[in-house]
């Protein structure tokens, strides 16, 4: 069966995943996911690059029901992540126990099949979860 991404442009494929976020040619600034123009100074000369492989998870909330046009799984998490690459980005959060999902966790950027489309391809979507098992 066949694998898409749930929209062209925000990641590259598995099994090293990045962020594709855009940077400003002007002042420098990361975004994501990419604009046509730079958020912080609308500049309109932006370059592509690959981030976000880790970062450190700022906050969270748990989503348990499904929001319209959401055709995953749930529960699952949902928050900021804070990438070494000095961007914060809104993120859907996954682990095998959302309860071990706290502020400051290291986590590790995944991408997966989020759900089945009508055509019987496998949506690829990211989200970010504990790098490491939680300590008890
Ligand atoms: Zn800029």
């Amino acid at each position: 069966m066949a694998q898409v991404a749930i929209q062209p442009g925000l990641f590259t494929a598995p099994p090293q995943p990045r962020l594709l976020a855009g940077q400003c040619d002007g002042c420098r600034e990361r975004h994501f996911p990419t604009a046509d123009f730079c958020p912080y100074c609308s500049h309109d000369a932006i370059s592509i690059c690959e981030v976000g492989a880790t970062g450190t998870l700022y906050l969270h909330t748990v989503v348990n029901s499904a929001p319209p046009g959401y055709d995953g799984p749930v529960p699952y998490g949902f928050g900021l992540v804070d990438l070494p690459e000095g961007l914060r980005v809104v993120t859907r959060l996954v682990a095998p126990d959302l309860a071990e999902l706290r502020s400051g966790l290291p986590v590790r950027l995944v991408v997966e099949p989020l759900y089945r489309d009508d055509d019987g391809n496998d949506v690829l979507s990211w989200a970010y979860g504990p790098a490491t098992k939680a300590r008890r």
